[in-house]
């Protein structure tokens, strides 16, 4: 892939640790300029310690804080002098009954999942180059389906599908392409201690890793696949196309 990406710049939101910060760092390895977001800062020292200075950066941001995510994009072009790619990756979930669950709570992950996608897009689409430009938006298979107790969650990651396909239409007239992924199970832990029943249930046979996300961030954003926009790329091993009866 060493290349794939050479000269663009590239934002992830939430690349401190797990998903963002595999994704953030297959573009650095790609060849790009990458802006590492977090909320963390120590998160973000430990993510790029081993990474070159002159690839990368990192901004703190609280994807919840339009001021400060208007910063963030602000010193992302600043720094690269433009942004190319930008992965919306940052991500909460609360986990609790409806019937429990508090406003301030629902707000939360709203805020963050949602709300930190739209600011970010919108901040970053205003600084992409004439010649255009890519938004990837993480959602989640629990926008299609759902155990119990993940409203908040479910909600909006479902957003983030429909806020994708809003933005796709808004934004191809300045050649901005949008699409989501949503992934399934993506194991950041520790891979090796998953069972041989946590792999089997996969249609594919397997768990997911980080690196599955960051290989679709890479198709949805490489420039040659300019016809795609809009879509949800559901990336789950098939567990959203497997039809489960309990006997
Ligand atoms: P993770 O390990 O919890 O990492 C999420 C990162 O986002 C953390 O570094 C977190 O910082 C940061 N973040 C949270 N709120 C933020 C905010 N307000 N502003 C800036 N950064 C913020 O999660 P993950 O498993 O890698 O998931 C990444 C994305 O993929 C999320 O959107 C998630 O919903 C989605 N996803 C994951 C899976 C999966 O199986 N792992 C499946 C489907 C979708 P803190 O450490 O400070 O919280």
């Amino acid at each position: 892939m060493a290349g794939l990406f050479t000269e663009k710049v590239v934002l992830v939101t939430g690349a401190g640790r797990g998903i963002g910060r595999a994704v953030a760092t297959a573009y650095v390895e790609a060849g790009a300029r990458v802006v590492f977001a977090d909320r963390d800062a120590q998160l973000l020292d430990e993510a790029t310690a081993q990474l070159s200075p002159d690839s990368v950066t990192t901004v703190v941001c609280d994807v919840r804080q339009a001021e400060a995510v208007t910063r963030l994009a602000e010193t992302a072009a600043a720094r690269f002098g433009r942004i190319d790619i930008l992965i919306n990756n940052a991500g909460i979930g609360i986990w609790k009954s409806p019937l429990e669950l508090t406003v301030e709570e629902w707000d939360a992950v709203l805020e963050t999942n949602l709300r930190g996608a739209f600011l970010c897009a919108r901040e970053v689409a205003k600084r992409m180059p004439e010649t255009g430009g890519a938004i990837v938006n993480i959602a989640s298979t629990r926008a299609l389906m759902s155990e119990p107790n993940s409203e908040a969650y479910a909600a909006s990651k479902g957003g983030i599908v429909a806020l994708t396909h809003a933005l796709a239409v808004s934004l191809g007239s300045k050649r901005i392409r949008v699409n989501c992924i949503s992934p399934g199970w993506i194991e950041t832990g520790d891979y090796g201690a998953l069972t041989q029943a946590d792999h089997a249930q996969h249609p594919a046979g397997r768990v997911g890793r980080p690196s599955d996300v960051a290989r679709a961030c890479f198709y949805l954003t490489d420039p040659a696949n300019d016809f795609l926009t809009g879509v949800n790329l559901v990336l789950d091993g098939g567990m959203t196309r497997k039809m489960i009866y309990i006997e």
